[in-house]
């Protein structure tokens, strides 16, 4: 691969620290990872948005999730079509495989897919309503849900709504997988909604009676 090129070297020196101390002070417990494999407790799905860092807002150490990343924290629905699947694929591991206990979904403010999904609702994004357009095609998961936000006046808290909706979204289609329901159903997987406000550093978490997001 000759486009390939050497890391840039504000990331060699971080690396350098980073091995120097964290690694260095806790080189059993690494090796213990290393050797014994991973059993996180929980598996988190959250948007690529660099804002949103889930290990800094639980504290999270090595091994402790298992952590997907895409575009506005979305699961599709359960397709078993033969074509790749990332998210599907990361979850059916976390579920099977490492048989986590939680399954976290974490939608968050400002997310610019979900707002690029407002903007093809309302007809103002025809760049994402090309067929090229990897991220049109992949917020049109989260189209559906826009049928109740889309009376919401206010574009800031239309978006807010929007967000949460994103996540109860995810849950829905988490729960189309046989082997996600038949845990769940089981009693040995729950399912956990969450929003995390960015500038306030806010959490809320969905809960069910409410049909609502409450904070933490
Ligand atoms: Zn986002």
């Amino acid at each position: 691969m000759e486009f390939a090129k050497p890391l840039p070297s504000y990331l060699v020196t971080r690396y350098h620290g980073w091995k120097a101390t964290s690694y260095e002070e806790n080189q059993g417990w690494y090796r213990r990872l290393a050797t014994e494999g991973q059993r996180p407790r929980a598996m988190v799905i959250s948007c690529c948005d660099s804002r949103v860092h889930v290990t800094s807002i639980f504290g999270a150490d090595q091994g402790e999730f298992f952590i997907h990343r895409n575009i506005a924290n979305l699961v599709p629905p359960y397709a078993p079509d033969g074509d790749h699947h990332g998210t599907s694929a990361a979850v059916e591991y976390a579920v099977t495989a490492l048989k986590v206990a939680h399954l976290i979904v974490l939608g968050h403010s400002q997310c610019g897919g979900v707002q690029g999904c407002i903007d093809m609702c309302k007809g103002q994004a025809p760049e994402l309503e090309q067929k090229t357009s990897f991220v049109g095609r992949w917020m049109e998961i989260l189209k559906p849900k826009f049928e109740g936000v889309a009376d919401i006046e206010d574009p800031v808290d239309q978006a807010r709504q929007f967000e949460r909706q994103a996540v109860v979204a995810s849950m829905e289609n988490l729960m189309t997988f046989p082997f996600i329901e038949s845990a769940v159903k089981a009693g040995e997987l729950s399912l956990h909604g969450l929003w995390t406000d960015i500038g306030e550093g806010g959490l809320e978490c969905y809960e069910p009676k409410a049909g609502a997001f409450l904070p933490v």
